[in-house]
C-alpha cells in the first residue's frame, strides 16, 4: 500500500489566499482540504478550492514548445525567443516591446519578468490583467497613504460592528471570506451587514440592508456620507487635524450633496439611504469592503477616494475592525504589485522617479534601465493593433477574452510580429495567436510565494512533477535572459534565489521611506524559505512577525506624512442608454468558475452549478419583451454581440442585464462578454469600466435544441448556438446545443461514423411521431461513442449530469436499448446542481422543504448540502425564502 503525505500550500483562484493541506499518494494529488493553520480561512475552502484536486490533470496541457506550429526543444525555443526580443529591441528601440503578465503569476515569476523588461531590456511596456481587477484601488490607496496598501486584516472582519459591501458579490467571488462574514455575524449580534449593490446578489442572504443603487453612483452615496458625517458632527475633529490633509477642500464638493440629491442620483429611497448613514456616523468599527464593482469603473479610483475619505474623516483607520478593505480578485495581484509587475511602476512599490531608477540601477547593476512608465493594459494592446509593438510576451492570462473590446484584442494579437504566449494550457483564445508557445508549470507544479488580499505571503509549493517539457516561468524567462547576454543577473537556481532577492530590494535604500518592505526575509535559507508560514508584510527588524495591521501610528507616506483627502466631482457614467440599446450590461463573475475557465472547466463539478454562458434579467422586464426562462438570446452593445442563455433573476433592476466573464471560444459559440465591453478606462488608474455598457436583448428562434454527449470533440459550426462541457468519468464532452433550423440527426451520425473522430458502428434510436423527440445512442466495441437527445422543447431535455450518467450505466453493462427508455430519460439528478461538494440538485432540495426541512442546517442534516465549503448557503436560504412566500400565498 503507498504511503499518503500531506503538504501545506495555496489555492490559486481568488484573493482571499487559503491554504490547502493536498494528500499525495503515488505522486498524485488525491485530495485537497483547506490548511486548518492557515490565518486566512482556517481550513475552510470554497467549491472551487475543493476541487483543485480535479484539475491538476494532464487534459488539454501544454506540453511542449512550439514556434510557428512545430513542436520543438528547448533550446531552439529560447533560442528563437532571445533572439526575436534582441533584433527588435535593437531595430525598434525597446518600447516596441511589451510584456502582459498575470495576477496568476507566482511572485518570483513576476520579479523576473518585471527584472527582464524594465531592468535589461529597458521597457516600461510590463502590464497585467491585475490592471482589470484592482488598479483603480492601488491608485485610490497611492493618493490617499502615499503607498499601495492595504490597512486591515481578515479579523477586522470578525471585530467589526458594521460591514459595508460595497461593489462585492463576496458569497460568490470570495467565498471564505464571506463565511467568515456570516460566522462574525453570528457570534455579534451587532454586527450590521449594509450591501451596496445594483443587483440583489446572493451576497444579500445576510444584509440588513440592501441598497439597490444606480449602476455607477457609489461616488454619490460616499460623498454624501461624508456630507452627512459632517453635518452630524460624526467626525473625529482631532485626527482630520493632526494626521490628515485636503478636509476642507474634500467637503467642498461633498457639502452640496445632502441625502435628498445623493438618493435622487443614485435611485435609493431618503429612509434607506438615511438608515446606512446613521448606522455609519454611529458605529466605530466599520469596514468598508470592496471590490471590482467600485474598481472597474471609468471613475474607479475617485469612488476608492470617496470611501477612504469617509474612514479618514472618522479616523476609522490602523484601528481594530476598522478600515478600507479592498479585496482583490486574483491570488497574487498584491505580489504583482510588490514586485512593480505594472506599468506605472518601477520595482518594490517604488514609482519612476531620477531617484528610484538610480536606486533600482544600482541593485541590479543595470544601465538598460526603463526610465519612464510604459503602457496600461489598453493602450498597451492598442500599441500592438497600431503596430507600434512588435513583440509581446504574455504568461499566464488569456487577453484575447478578458479586455474589454476583445475582438480588438484578438485582431491585434493575430496581427502582430511576435506573440510569445506561456501557458500550462495547450489551446486557449489567446494561444490560438501564438508564434511562439512555451509549456509553463500549472499550479501543483510551482514553487513560490503568494500575497493575499489582507498582505498575507504563503507558500506555494511543488507538490507534483512537471509533465512533459513544463517548466517554471520564473526558468523559461531566466534562460531567455541569459542567452540574451544579461548572464549573471539571471544566474538563479531556485525560487527561493528569487525571492531573497526580491526581499533584499524591498529594503535597499529604504530608510523607512518605503512601507513595502520584507528585508528580514531576505537571508532565508533554502529550508526556512520551504518552511516559510504565512506572514503579513511589512516584515523588518521591527516587525520580525509581520505587521497585522498598518497605520496604527497614524504616519503615512505622503511626502508630508500625512493622509490625504481627494476631491472629486461625482457623475454617473456617461454610457447613457438609448432606444437602440436600452440597457445596462454589467459583466461579473459566477460561484464556480474562474476567469476563463481554462482550469476550473476541467471539474465537470463546477459546471454543474451554472454550465451554460447565459444573462439575467428581471422576470418582469423578460414578460415586457416576450422571453422566458431558458431563451436563446442575443445580447448586442455598439461593438458587438453574444449569444446565450436568458435567465430570469427578480434581484435585478428593470433595465439592467449581468453575463458572466468566463466562456471563451473553446467553451461557447459566441460568448465572450469583454467583447462586447467598450474599452473606457479611469483617467488614473487605466482600469476599464466593465460594468456599464448599454446594451440590446433580442431573442434568437430555435426550431431544436439536443444535448449530445460526445468521445470525440465535435465539429459544432452547423449549429446556432452551442456550449461545451468536459465529462468527469471519462473523456468525454458534453455539448448543449440550439438549431434554427431541424437537423437530419442520423445523417449527422453518418457522417460522423464515416469521420477519422466517430469510430461508432451501430446505434439504437428513437423518435416519436412528430419527430419533435428523437435519441440516438452510438456505441462501438461496447463502448458508448456519442450519445443525442434531441427536442423542440429545451425543457425536455435531461441534464447534462444525467447524460453523463451514461458512461458509467453502460460500464454495469445497462442495455442501450434502456438508456432510450422513458424511466431513466426521466431521471433529472435531483435538477439543476446547487451543492457541487455533495451533488445535491434544487429539486432534491424543494423536496426536502416540502418535507419539513425548516433552515440551512436541516437541508445540510438531510442531504449533506451547505455542509462543507458552504458556498451554496444563499441558495439554500433563498429556496428556504421562497418556499415560505409560495406556502403564505
Ligand atoms: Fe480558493 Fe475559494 Fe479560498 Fe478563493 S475562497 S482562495 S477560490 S478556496
Amino acid at each position: 500500500m503507498s504511503s499518503e503525505v500531506k503538504v501545506k500550500t495555496t489555492c490559486p483562484y481568488c484573493g482571499v489566499g487559503c491554504g490547502v493541506e493536498a494528500t499525495l499518494a503515488d505522486g498524485e494529488i488525491i485530495a485537497v482540504s483547506g490548511d486548518k493553520d492557515h490565518p486566512a480561512n482556517f481550513g475552510r475552502l470554497c467549491v472551487k478550492g475543493s476541487a483543485l484536486h480535479e484539475t491538476s490533470g494532464l487534459q488539454g496541457r501544454l506540453l511542449h514548445p512550439f514556434v510557428e506550429g512545430q513542436q520543438t526543444d528547448w533550446e531552439t525555443a529560447l533560442e528563437t525567443v532571445a533572439e526575436k526580443l534582441s533584433n527588435i529591441r535593437d531595430t525598434y528601440g525597446a518600447d516596441a516591446i511589451a510584456f502582459y503578465l498575470s495576477g496568476q503569476l507566482l511572485t518570483e515569476d513576476y520579479y523576473v519578468a518585471n527584472k527582464l523588461a524594465k531592468g535589461f531590456i529597458g521597457t516600461g511596456n510590463v502590464d497585467t490583467n491585475s490592471r482589470l481587477c484592482m488598479s483603480s484601488a492601488v491608485a485610490g490607496y497611492k493618493r490617499a497613504f502615499g503607498a499601495d496598501a492595504v490597512p486591515c486584516s481578515y479579523e477586522d472582519l470578525e471585530h467589526s460592528d458594521l460591514i459595508v459591501l460595497t461593489g462585492s458579490n463576496a458569497a460568490w467571488t470570495h467565498p471564505v471570506l464571506y463565511r467568515r462574514i456570516v460566522e462574525a455575524k453570528r457570534n455579534n449580534p451587532k454586527l450590521k451587514i449594509v450591501v451596496i449593490d445594483p443587483r440583489r446578489t446572493a451576497s444579500c442572504d445576510i444584509a440588513d440592508l440592501h441598497l439597490p443603487i444606480a449602476p455607477g453612483a457609489d461616488n454619490f452615496v460616499f460623498q454624501g456620507l461624508l456630507a452627512y458625517l459632517v453635518s452630524e458632527e460624526a467626525i473625529d475633529r482631532e485626527y482630520i487635524d493632526l494626521y490628515t490633509e485636503g478636509f476642507d477642500q474634500a467637503i467642498v464638493e461633498a457639502a452640496s450633496l445632502g441625502v435628498e440629491l445623493v438618493a435622487q442620483k443614485a435611485g435609493l429611497t431618503i429612509d434607506a439611504l438615511t438608515m446606512f448613514f446613521r448606522w455609519y456616523a454611529d458605529t466605530e468599527k466599520t469596514v468598508t469592503f470592496y471590490s471590482q464593482g467600485i474598481n472597474q469603473s471609468a471613475t474607479g479610483t475617485d469612488k476608492c477616494n470617496a470611501i477612504i475619505n469617509c474612514h479618514l474623516a472618522t479616523g476609522r483607520i490602523g484601528k481594530v475592525g476598522a478600515g478600507p478593505f479592498s479585496i482583490t480578485g486574483q491570488p497574487n495581484a498584491m505580489g504583482g504589485r510588490e514586485v512593480g509587475g505594472l506599468a506605472n511602476m518601477l520595482a518594490a512599490h517604488m514609482d519612476y522617479n531620477e531617484d528610484n531608477t538610480a536606486t533600482v540601477s544600482r541593485f541590479w547593476n543595470t544601465q538598460n534601465i526603463s526610465s519612464k512608465p510604459g503602457l496600461k493594459a489598453v493602450d498597451l494592446f492598442d500599441a500592438v493593433a497600431e503596430g507600434k509593438i512588435k513583440a509581446i510576451w504574455i504568461m499566464g492570462t488569456n487577453p484575447a477574452v478578458s479586455m474589454p473590446n476583445a475582438d480588438r484584442v484578438k485582431a491585434a494579437l493575430e496581427k502582430c510580429d511576435t506573440v510569445i504566449v506561456s501557458d500550462c494550457v495547450a489551446l486557449t483564445d489567446t494561444t490560438a495567436t501564438a508564434n511562439i508557445l512555451l509549456p509553463a508549470c500549472d499550479w501543483g507544479e510551482k514553487s513560490g510565494t503568494v500575497t493575499n488580499s489582507e498582505r498575507r505571503i504563503s507558500r506555494q509549493r511543488r507538490i507534483l512533477l512537471a509533465p512533459g517539457q513544463a517548466r517554471p516561468d520564473w526558468w523559461i524567462m531566466s534562460q531567455v535572459a541569459q542567452k540574451m547576454g544579461f548572464t549573471q543577473a539571471f544566474d538563479y537556481s531556485s525560487s527561493r534565489d528569487i525571492f531573497v532577492e526580491h526581499a533584499a530590494l524591498s529594503g535597499f535604500e529604504n530608510d523607512g521611506s518605503r512601507l513595502f518592505n520584507i528585508e528580514r526575509l531576505s537571508e532565508l535559507s533554502e529550508k526556512e524559505y520551504d518552511t516559510l508560514t504565512p506572514i503579513q508584510w511589512p516584515v523588518t527588524q521591527h516587525s520580525p512577525q509581520g505587521t497585522e495591521r498598518l497605520f496604527c501610528d497614524n504616519r503615512f507616506y505622503t511626502a508630508s506624512g500625512k493622509a490625504q483627502f481627494t476631491l472629486s466631482t461625482p457623475r454617473l457614467p456617461l454610457q447613457l442608454k438609448s432606444s437602440t440599446f436600452p440597457f445596462i450590461l454589467n459583466t461579473g463573475r459566477i460561484r464556480d468558475q474562474w476567469h476563463t475557465m481554462t482550469r476550473t472547466a476541467r471539474a465537470s463539478r463546477l459546471l454543474e452549478h451554472i454550465g451554460q454562458p447565459f444573462v439575467t434579467i428581471h422576470p418582469n422586464t423578460a414578460k415586457a419583451n416576450d422571453l422566458v426562462d431558458g431563451d436563446l438570446v442575443r445580447v448586442s452593445t455598439h461593438l458587438g454581440s453574444i449569444d446565450v442563455i436568458l435567465m430570469t433573476d427578480t434581484g435585478m433592476a428593470p433595465t439592467a442585464l449581468f453575463a458572466p466573464i468566463h466562456w471563451s471560444s473553446q467553451y461557447a459559440s459566441n460568448a465572450r462578454v469583454d467583447a462586447l465591453v467598450q474599452p473606457r478606462t479611469d483617467p488614473v488608474s487605466g482600469q476599464p469600466e466593465f460594468k456599464c455598457t448599454p446594451a440590446a436583448i433580442e431573442k434568437i428562434e430555435t426550431a431544436q435544441w439536443a444535448i449530445i454527449l460526445s468521445r470525440n470533440p465535435i465539429d459544432c459550426s452547423s449549429f446556432t448556438f452551442w456550449n461545451r462541457t468536459p465529462a468527469a468519468s471519462a473523456d468525454c464532452h458534453v455539448y448543449e446545443v440550439a438549431l434554427a433550423e431541424n437537423v437530419n440527426w442520423q445523417q449527422f451520425i453518418t457522417d460522423k461514423r464515416l469521420s477519422e473522430n466517430g469510430p461508432a458502428q451501430a446505434y439504437e434510436h428513437f423518435c416519436d411521431a412528430t419527430h419533435s423527440d428523437e435519441r440516438f445512442i452510438c456505441y462501438s466495441d461496447h463502448q458508448l461513442e456519442l450519445v443525442i437527445y434531441s427536442h423542440s422543447n429545451k425543457q425536455s431535455l435531461p441534464s447534462p449530469t444525467w447524460l453523463q450518467s451514461l458512461v458509467e450505466m453502460s460500464r454495469v453493462g445497462e442495455s442501450y436499448w434502456s438508456m432510450l427508455a422513458g424511466d431513466a430519460y426521466l431521471q433529472r439528478a435531483g435538477g439543476r446542481r446547487i451543492c457541487s461538494c455533495f451533488k445535491v440538485g434544487r429539486d432534491s432540495i424543494v423536496e426536502a422543504i416540502e418535507g419539513g426541512a425548516e433552515s440551512v442546517e436541516h437541508l445540510g442534516q438531510q442531504l449533506l448540502c451547505g455542509t462543507n465549503c458552504g458556498s451554496c448557503i444563499p441558495e439554500l436560504s433563498a429556496l428556504l425564502t421562497l418556499h415560505k412566500k409560495i406556502e403564505a400565498a
